[in-house]
């Protein structure tokens, strides 16, 4: 549904009078105005006169962004210099300003100046993602496979007269062409779609008043979409440690590291660091990685990962980190000291970045970890601002962000009201072997539906059988045993977080077993297990807790 259609007139729509009340006399109405019916959403319930666009394009839609502040005429008409003012040209940010003026509306978005390493003053077009997230350490996850796919050849008969030798200064310098070169991209794609990119810090002045490094700027809505930042807990010597952001752009490779935090950050970089052939170290709270993952999952990565080299310290907080003479640094946790660290890496969360935005003051809720609240359109407590993305806490991933930036635009201007959709977000994490997974965990599937049927796979996947190496692959169908649809899926083991990605779709259309049952598999691969498992490993019920526990289903030989 569009802000306006070409169908009937319907002049008579209260809507319409009311516009036509506030219009003042010399306004140049569009003879063709009058053919035009309105509908306007109730988040449309206010209109200004549109009446200042710094870069002016033809747009056909430009025409009918007529909109007066008041419906009832008490208001004085507000002229706004945007219809809509981003603040942060992240993930979220980026795609609500371009689909906001792809649909018309007249916006500007403002950003910090680049650089790899975030803080009050710099950031940079892309955001998180693109900077210091997603894409740099998947880059860094690429870099350092190969050591493991080295060892994996030589059973496949690649012999090498000396060891591979890596050069950490061409990673660095290739993988940081490639983020001047994306940053380029989403400035382009900014200016493409008519949106005025401003550099500088926004800061929230009152409900229609942004201010960039002093300058002010009137929007009839504005978004918040400034991502978060990584947290260090404030622990003796803390300022000697580093956090991933300064992890994805070191200037040599770190001999000893440890890593704090058993997150999926912390395992994709003990991941990253471990390939790259550096000592790791990885200390939890908690008995093992990944919390609110499946448990299966949880105990099967963390054992293929020992398995690769790292030293898991579990049920150990760090307390104090000491500088030595000779500049290396020592970890005292509750449990004693490891000596001889190169670098020590929190990964211990991230915090939003609501601090010094102005936020309190013009009445935006913030919650006591300092996210934004927002409604199930993204609208905080102040109804002109927005947010959305890592800021408000949700799902704390791109696509997530994504989603909820298009939903946005498609409310204020395209007239549909639009809610994000969280049900069986897939995700993956790229730790070494990675995991793919979508929808519930068996615990939270025993929780909601009581009784479920749980197929598990635990198997040697065929390139382990000649490259010798202990690499095994674990994957998890969840079924509701009522309606027998599938409403869990996990995998760690190559390809998994492509894998899932395919079924993710089966998961979200509630596809059931019976469904899987009868997609043909594609042969020889590890993914044909999900369509081939054909005896749970335990079916839960709530009367009795497990009908027998039938053991992982063994993935066969070739073809047989
Ligand atoms: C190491 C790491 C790895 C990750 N890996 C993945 C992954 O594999 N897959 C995945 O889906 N997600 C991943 N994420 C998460 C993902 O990066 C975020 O969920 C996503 O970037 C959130 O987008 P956003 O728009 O909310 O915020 P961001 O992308 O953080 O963008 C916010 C922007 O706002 C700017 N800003 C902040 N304050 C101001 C201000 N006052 N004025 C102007 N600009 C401001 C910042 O500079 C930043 O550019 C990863 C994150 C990290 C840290």
């Amino acid at each position: 549904m569009a802000t306006t259609s070409f169908t009937a007139p319907k002049l008579s729509s209260p809507t319409f009078q009311t516009l036509c009340r506030n219009l003042p006399l010399s306004l140049p109405i569009p003879k063709t105005l009058s053919s035009f019916s309105f509908h306007l959403s109730p988040f449309l319930s206010r209109f200004h006169l549109h009446h200042h666009h710094p870069t002016p394009r033809f747009h056909p839609r430009r025409l009918f962004a007529v909109r007066a502040e008041s419906e009832n005429g008490a208001e004085p008409l507000r002229h706004y210099d945007f219809d809509l003012f981003t603040i942060g040209a992240g993930s979220g940010g980026v795609r609500a300003s371009r689909f906001a003026a792809n649909f018309g509306a007249s916006v500007a978005v403002c950003e910090l100046p680049f650089s790899t390493i975030s803080s009050e003053t710099t950031g940079g077009v892309g955001g998180t993602c693109v900077l210091r997230g997603c894409v740099p350490k998947k880059l860094m996850v690429y870099a350092s496979k190969y050591s493991h796919e080295f060892d994996e050849s030589n059973g496949f008969g690649w012999k090498y007269d000396t060891e591979p030798k890596h050069d950490w200064s061409t990673l660095m310098a290739n993988k940081n062409a490639e983020l001047q070169r994306l940053t380029g991209i989403y400035k382009n794609i900014l200016n493409k779609a008519g949106v005025t990119l401003i550099e500088g810090r926004g800061k929230v002045v009152d409900p229609h008043t942004v201010d960039v490094d002093g300058k002010l700027y009137t929007a009839r809505h504005i978004l918040i979409s400034v991502g978060g930042r990584p947290f260090i807990p404030d622990i003796p010597g803390s300022e000697y440690a580093i956090d991933s952001d300064a992890a994805l752009d070191l200037p040599s490779k770190p001999e000893k590291v440890a890593i704090v935090g058993g997150g999926y950050i912390a395992l994709e970089f003990a991941g990253i660091f471990n390939g790259l052939t550096s000592e790791v170290h990885v200390f939890i709270r908690q008995k093992k990685v990944l919390r609110g993952f499946d448990e299966e999952i949880r105990d099967f990565v963390g054992e293929q990962m020992a398995l690769r080299g790292i030293q898991f310290h579990t049920e150990e907080s760090p307390q104090a980190i000491v500088k030595s003479a000779d500049g290396s640094l020592s970890l005292k946790t509750n449990e004693g000291t490891i000596e001889g660290f190169s670098h020590i890496m929190f990964a211990t969360g991230r915090r939003p970045n609501t601090k010094n935005l102005g936020l309190e003051s013009v009445g935006v809720k913030i919650n006591k970890n300092g996210a934004i609240e927002v409604d199930e359109y993204s609208r905080t407590t102040v109804p002109s601002i927005w947010a959305v993305g890592d800021v408000t806490d949700r799902i704390n991933l791109t696509p997530v962000a994504l989603m909820e930036g298009a939903a946005l635009a498609k409310t204020l201007f395209q007239n549909e009201p639009t809610k994000p959709d969280y049900r069986a977000v897939p995700s993956a994490v790229f730790s070494q072997p990675p995991i793919g997974q979508v929808g519930l965990t068996e615990e939270q599937a025993r929780k909601e539906y009581g009784d479920i049927d749980v197929y598990t796979a635990n198997f040697r996947p065929l390139k382990a059988t000649l490259s010798g190496l202990p690499d095994r692959v674990f994957m998890k169908l969840i079924v509701c045993a009522k309606t027998n649809k599938v409403i869990g899926l996990h995998m760690c083991g190559e390809d998994s977080a492509e894998i899932a990605q395919g079924f993710a779709v089966a998961v979200k259309a509630g596809l059931t077993k019976a469904d899987f049952d009868a997609t043909v598999g594609i042969h020889p691969t590890s993914a044909e297990e999900f369509v081939t498992m054909r005896t749970p490993t335990r079916k839960i019920r709530q009367s009795s807790e497990s009908q027998g526990n039938m053991g992982h289903e063994a993935k066969t030989a070739a073809g047989v």
